[in-house]
């Protein structure tokens, strides 16, 4: 007995042993001794400029024939006007009408160019929900320190402050070694086939392969991760695809008086609630395994031991990600019913009961397997499942050893050096995902201080830009296209 226990204890210490070590051999991701990078004097008027960009309201519809496209035409000639240097000298094309294209050629042909993206295209502002914002939507109003209005986050901000860089860069007579590539689409906000989508098919049949293309997405999350009080400054890299399947139980209908056993609305309940009852497995491989392998040395003892050790705490880690919406978004593929149709009076059986549910697949999951799951999990051949729209699978995942994220990382520190660096799953979509057969490196990250309110303003009320973080932006795209060499 004795003996066993002393085997026990020795069993015990090996295991702490072996913790501990591993949690001593982590070693941080985060590049120490960044130079700062060299500020770009942003003169009051690029914010002017900005807020000018805020006042088109280039507002995205599900329906492009509804889109007011005079206002897009009027954006491209705002920006014409706003940035002559650029569009003196960067070759401009343009796709569908208003998908804008600048190249500024490189020194050197010979190496891949630099793509960054952006969209100028806006969520609208929900009818009735004007009085909620604290200034007007279109007006560009600056006030508290913000800059107020629809876009000025997501992500006319981005567009203006790469052409501000760029501005600003052939004011100084600098000349890329790298071709630069800038792409603004214009239909982001409903699928972005007609800009990025054509802007991505173009450049693919001219052969043209990027060192890495980098999109909004991620951004420096100023209350990220519990635990961490540094701010975190998240870089997508990956996103999750989208699948909307419709399911429908059909019944024979009939008086009401004298129901089957089952209706189709039953049925039909039924199957949906098997599919919420069966999520798709959790998976740290989607992604998240990444964005641990930064963050782990950075975080207090308890977290850091863990996140060292996750061959034995992956089942807990991820069930405390699991715990909130946004952490287990980025575990699993997800399964949200969203539309649920059926009957028409109160005393009538409904023929057809039909059900929209929305699956955002995880890199790794597949639309076909997603359907196949689905049916296995249904298990009931009355209802059927069809796919609606058009699907998207999840993108590959960018491994972040490569020297592109180096460059993306160094670059981040150089503007905000108290950030820690880390890349994560993006669980919205964006154009990025159009560009993905350019180049292995594909990143999502807008250069901007966020706290989580902040975050919930993009495609609601109130959306605003901290004025502070506009030159930080200019900065950073300056930055980035002289360290791309
Ligand atoms: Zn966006």
């Amino acid at each position: 007995m004795r003996y066993l226990l002393r085997l026990l204890g020795l069993g015990l210490l090996g295991l702490l042993l072996i913790l501990v070590v591993n949690t001593l051999r982590l070693a941080s991701h985060q590049l120490i001794g960044v130079a700062p990078a060299p500020a770009v004097p942003v003169a009051d008027s690029a914010l002017a400029r900005l807020a000018g960009a805020v006042r088109i309201p280039t507002v995205s519809t599900t329906d492009f024939a509804q889109t007011d496209t005079a206002q897009f035409g009027r954006f491209g000639r705002y920006l014409r006007q706003a940035f002559p240097k650029v569009h003196a000298q960067l070759k401009l094309e343009k796709f569908n009408g208003y998908g804008l294209l600048f190249t500024w050629a490189g020194t050197n042909p010979a190496l891949k160019p630099v793509l960054l993206l952006g969209h100028y295209d806006v969520v609208p502002v929900l009818p009735g929900t004007e009085g909620k914002w604290a200034r007007p939507p279109f007006a560009g109003i600056q006030a508290d320190g913000y800059l107020y209005g629809r876009g000025t986050l997501d992500d006319k901000a981005s567009v203006l402050a790469q052409l501000e860089a760029v501005e600003y860069l052939l004011g100084t007579g600098y000349r890329p070694t790298r071709t630069l590539l800038l792409a603004f689409g214009q239909d982001e906000e409903s699928q972005g086939r007609r800009g990025a989508g054509a802007m991505a098919a173009e450049l693919g049949r001219r052969g043209i392969r990027a060192e890495y293309v980098l999109d909004e997405g991620g951004l420096v999350k100023t209350d990220g991760v519990p635990g961490l009080k540094k701010p975190v400054a998240l870089v997508g890299i990956c996103e999750k695809g989208f699948l909307s399947l419709e399911l429908t139980a059909t019944g024979a209908g009939g008086h009401s008086s004298m129901p089957p056993a089952q209706t189709s609305i039953g049925e039909l309940a039924a199957a949906v609630l098997k599919l919420e009852q069966h999520p798709f497995p959790a998976r740290l491989e989607g992604g998240d395994n990444y964005l641990l392998d930064y963050l782990a040395s950075e975080m207090p003892l308890g977290q850091r031991l863990a996140f060292a050790n996750r061959w034995l705490f992956a089942p807990i880690i991820v069930k405390k990600m699991a715990g909130t919406p946004s952490g287990n978004a980025t575990l699993r593929t997800t399964t949200a019913p969203t539309i649920f149709r059926a009957g028409a009076k109160d005393n009538v059986l409904p023929i057809d009961a039909t059900a929209t549910v929305n699956f955002r697949l995880l890199p790794g999951d597949s639309v076909a397997g997603v359907v196949r799951e689905v049916r296995r999990l249904i298990a009931d051949e009355k209802i059927s499942v069809k796919i609606i729209g058009q699907p998207n699978a999840p993108s590959p995942v960018s491994d972040p050893a490569a020297p592109a994220f180096q460059q993306l990382h160094r670059t981040i520190r150089s503007v905000f050096p108290d950030a820690i660096v880390a890349p994560y799953v993006v669980v919205g979509a964006t154009d990025a995902r159009q560009y993905t057969a350019l180049s292995p490196n594909v990143y999502r990250f807008l250069p901007t201080l966020m706290n989580q309110e902040a975050i919930e303003s993009l495609h609601g009320n109130n959306e605003r830009l901290p004025v502070a973080n506009y030159p930080k932006m200019v900065q950073f795209y300056a930055a980035l296209i002289r360290n791309s060499q």
